[in-house]
């Protein structure tokens, strides 16, 4: 889902929403987001009652005596009074010996007619009792492990009366006030329309949707439309059919007057439709960015493997929402910015094809997702456009609190989490592209999708983080712990200081991280770019202490020290400064000099240990030196020189003595 969804769906409550065509691009989109979100945060209490309110009545995550192999939807549906009649047939088998009692999560609102054994209900008619957003069912036989069974739930009611959050809407759109009608089930939602067991760890097998109502309604559902049937009452049923495994809450309908159209994907000799199903007075201002979509299939193709559901079809479905919802095969998309566009269809992969196991775990649909776009935008702007991207999603995720692995499902606001779920879960994929390089973290994205435990099923970061551990060939445990299950993000100080030897430049670095509580310090690789006048040193140390210090080769005499200088890392660095230098100890150096900053007059002491040539030069960042001093024939002992400060620009500069013995060297500020 796009977040703006959630926030919408809030925003339709108060009454806040705002309809319309959304033009901006990426970062506006981002800006429009973020700013949402606030707007409704600051009810934030009062929504997180409501939904545990909502919760309170069920036994979230359905009933696990059962496991669920189809759903097929036969609905029937007005706008005008706003009404659903259903006939919904469910397949399962017992998980459980003797099963001979069951329940089916369904909202309270709905009356159920009566439930039936059997495919359409065509068996005998079956005992239930109505509970609090729930149906018990009594079967006539119990049913031993594994063993099949299907019946048909007969019920009616208002959806969107049901829905306290949205999750189905009757609404108007267009200067004609068009009707239109929508769900968007995720997370809680798909009881509302639906019977079901209301969990995203039970995936079905196949799923069926016929929607029937007025003639003016083009009604779009997941899978392939097998046909369209005009009734004698002149209504007119659209049958779709989904043939791979999909969750409950990616089960959907959009239906208006929809104008359709085309932009199909080929791939390799097979070409599959790509159907928009739009506002007709939409459609001329979104038709170039609706043509990007068989582009961004190409470019996901190379990045993740084939589309998930190929034989089907991609496509989207307008609705009022100035968000996306990744519908299988067919998105739900309020705004059109190729951002929104990429996301939604990022998540056929991430949360489609895999769906996370528990909604503790959402960064896996919403993170990968959102990585999503900048691999998007990647692939179209090159790295300038990826590290812009990236940027926005690391200042994003630096406002995240808590720990990305959700601790309260509760609240759905939790749950979609602007800072944390989507821009934290890219940036933890972004480093983790970082950690592994490449070739290895393209290879464990296309190895977790492909893999045959979670390919179509569900996943948890456990199953993630297998599949990248067996894909590198080395444990990652630091990595996910710190991140998924820890909070905040390193903070940095650094000192270095010259640590060249005779012919042998380097530079020593001390890299200090301010205390965290979980964890207490990061462990992480990190680069580091020595700079010196003979050219730059690139380096990658592994960081598993609070308090460490490496030291690091250099071309030439080290000028300067960038941790972290291609942004691998969400992290802040609070001072980088060079303290006194010299192979020794700094607090053991004999040199010193005064006053720092210094304008007119700078007094130089050290201990010569041997006589002979003494060289006093004053070296500009980039190593050059700007003056220089040389002595003959000093003898050993304390030294003390009174040199004036040459005409150099004002700045930093390192003073440096050259003596028989090694170097010695300080920062000094010319004023
Ligand atoms: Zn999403």
């Amino acid at each position: 889902m796009n977040r703006r969804s959630t926030l919408l769906l809030f925003l339709l409550l108060s009454g806040l929403a705002s309809y319309g065509q959304s033009t901006e691009g990426i970062d506006a989109c981002q800006t429009t987001k973020t700013r949402y979100f606030g707007k409704v945060f600051r009810d934030a209490q009062a929504r997180q009652a409501s939904v545990a309110n909502y919760l309170s009545g069920q036994a979230y995550p359905g009933d696990s005596t059962i496991d669920i192999t189809y759903y097929g939807l036969n609905l029937r549906l007005t706008h005008t009074p706003a009404y659903l009649n259903g006939a919904t047939t469910i397949s399962f088998k017992a998980t459980s010996a003797n099963l001979s009692r069951f329940f089916l999560d369904l909202n309270t609102q709905h009356k159920v007619d009566s439930i039936k054994v059997g495919r359409g209900g065509a068996g005998a008619v079956l005992t239930f009792v109505r509970e609090t957003n729930r149906v018990q069912v009594t079967l006539p036989q119990p049913l031993s492990i594994g063993q099949a069974y299907t019946l048909t739930v007969f019920y009616q009611g208002n959806p969107a009366s049901a829905s306290g959050f949205g999750s189905f809407a009757f609404a108007t759109h267009g200067p004609t006030n068009a009707p239109v009608i929508w769900s968007l089930s995720e997370p809680y939602g798909t009881q509302d329309w639906f019977p079901c067991k209301d969990t995203p760890a039970d995936k079905a097998d196949s799923s069926a949707v016929d929607l029937t109502a007025d003639k003016q309604f083009v009604s779009v559902s997941n899978g392939r439309l097998i046909g369209t049937t005009d009734n004698p009452d002149g209504t007119r049923t659209y049958r779709w059919r989904n043939s791979y495994p999909i969750a409950h809450y990616l089960i959907s309908l959009a239906m208006t007057n929809y104008q359709q159209y085309d932009t199909p994907f080929t791939s390799g000799t097979q070409t599959m439709p790509v159907n928009h199903y739009v506002y007709p007075e939409t459609l001329p201002s979104i038709q170039a960015n609706l043509d990007l979509t068989p582009n961004m299939l190409r470019i996901f193709t190379e990045r993740f493997g084939p589309y998930p559901f190929l034989r089907e079809k991609y496509g989207h479905a307008e609705f009022n929402w100035r968000g996306g919802m990744e519908h299988q095969t067919i998105s739900s998309m309020g705004a059109w910015n190729p951002g929104i566009i990429a996301h939604e269809l990022g998540h056929q992969w991430f949360g489609d094809k895999i769906t996370c196991r528990n909604w503790q775990n959402i960064w896996l649909n919403e993170g990968f997702a959102t990585y999503s776009e900048a691999l998007y935008v990647e692939a179209t702007g090159g790295a300038t456009s990826y590290n812009a991207n990236i940027n926005g999603n690391m200042t994003r995720a630096r406002s995240a609190t808590g720990t990305l692995y959700v601790q309260n499902i509760s609240s759905i606001n939790s749950i979609f989490d602007n800072n944390r779920s989507y821009s934290k879960g890219a940036v933890v994929l972004h480093m983790l592209r970082g950690v592994l390089g490449e070739d290895v973290f393209f290879r464990a994205i296309k190895n977790y999708v492909a893999a045959p435990n979670l390919a179509y099923g569900t996943a948890i970061t456990e199953d993630f983080q297998a599949i990248v551990e067996q894909t590198a060939g080395r444990k990652l445990d630091y990595f996910f712990r710190e991140w998924i299950y820890g909070q905040g993000f390193p903070t940095y100080r650094v000192t270095w200081q010259d640590a060249s030897t005779t012919g042998k430049p380097g530079v020593q670095v001390r890299l200090t991280q301010t205390p965290g509580t979980n964890p207490v310090s990061f462990t992480m690789p990190v680069q580091m770019r020595v700079g010196s006048a003979a050219g730059d040193t690139l380096v990658t140390v592994f960081n598993d202490l609070a308090d460490q210090t490496f030291t690091l080769p250099a071309k030439g005499a080290p000028t300067g020290v960038v941790i972290d200088p291609n942004n691998l890392i969400m992290k802040q660095v609070t001072s980088t400064s060079m303290t006194v230098t010299g192979i020794e100890d700094p607090s053991e150096s004999s040199l010193v000099v005064y006053p720092n900053p210094a304008s007119d007059k700078l007094t130089v002491k050290f201990k010569l240990e041997k006589p002979g040539t003494v060289t006093v030069s004053l070296v500009n960042l980039l190593g050059s030196s700007v003056s220089s001093h040389s002595m003959q024939l000093v003898k050993s002992g304390e030294q003390t020189l009174s040199l004036p400060v040459p005409p150099v620009a004002a700045g930093r500069y390192i003073l440096r003595v050259d003596t028989p013995t090694g170097r010695q060297s300080v920062g000094v500020m010319i004023r």
